[in-house]
């Protein structure tokens, strides 16, 4: 009772703080972030960090992005109730239950079984429905179910994987980090009558997208 206290309080000088102050507009996004418990995303050892300004490992190598990325992400990703998204990059399921919060219906794919397992088990047991856990790899996107009304593909990206851009829907948004194995650029993709229209927005750096669309598993430094 009182940790929950503590971390409430957390939550809100996170969203004042670290996305308000920074530009983060939206007030639905602004809301959805102060609404998701975050710290039940971080493994227990690193709850007391878990409205940090960073990102956070969550075990396989693998983190959970910094509270900014995941709402200037959203924010762009232009999130309307009953849209459906899909995220590439499970990871933890912080985002997805971002955008389920947000009133999307979510497909989340992850290459890490072991990953995707305990995201679909955590996002159950926190009563977080409308979210579809997929293991796969995402830099294909996920066909079943497009097209989408958004794309976010949570991991870096050497270039625009087409697939992701076929199974974008009319008006539908792509939020991806393109660049190389280090640092990228937050890109905004917009489809409208077929066309493509970009966007730059944050400098960021994500952990590599590991697939055919993206970079080998074993791949020589660039
Ligand atoms: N969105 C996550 C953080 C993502 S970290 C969160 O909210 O916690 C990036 C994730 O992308 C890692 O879990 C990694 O395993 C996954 N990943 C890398 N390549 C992938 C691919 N081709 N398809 C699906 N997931 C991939």
């Amino acid at each position: 009772m009182e940790e929950n206290l503590a971390f409430g309080v957390q939550r809100r000088a996170m969203v004042e703080q670290q996305l308000r102050r920074r530009g983060i507009r939206d007030e639905r996004v602004l809301e959805a972030m102060l609404q998701v418990p975050r710290h039940e995303f971080v493994p227990s050892k690193y709850r007391s960090f878990a409205y940090d300004d960073r990102p956070l490992a969550i075990g396989e190598s693998e983190t959970i992005s910094q509270p900014y990325m995941v709402a200037a992400m959203t924010q762009a990703a232009g999130i309307a109730p009953g849209d459906l998204a899909l995220e590439v990059g499970t990871g933890s399921g912080y985002q997805a239950a971002i955008l389920a919060e947000l009133g999307a219906r979510v497909v989340t794919i992850e290459r890490n079984a072991s990953l995707a397992e305990s995201a679909r088990n955590r996002l159950e047991r926190l009563g977080i429905s409308r979210v579809q856990v997929v293991i796969g790899d995402g830099s294909l996107g996920y066909p079943p179910s497009a097209p989408y009304a958004a794309i976010l593909v949570t991991a870096a990206c050497p270039g625009l994987p087409t697939p992701l851009l076929e199974q974008l829907g009319e008006d539908g948004r792509l939020v991806i980090p393109v660049g190389n194995r280090y640092q990228q650029i937050l890109r905004l993709i917009f489809k409208h009558q077929g066309q493509f229209a970009r966007r730059d927005l944050d400098a960021c750096q994500f952990v590599p997208l590991i697939g055919q669309q993206a970079w080998p598993e074993k791949s020589p430094p660039d």
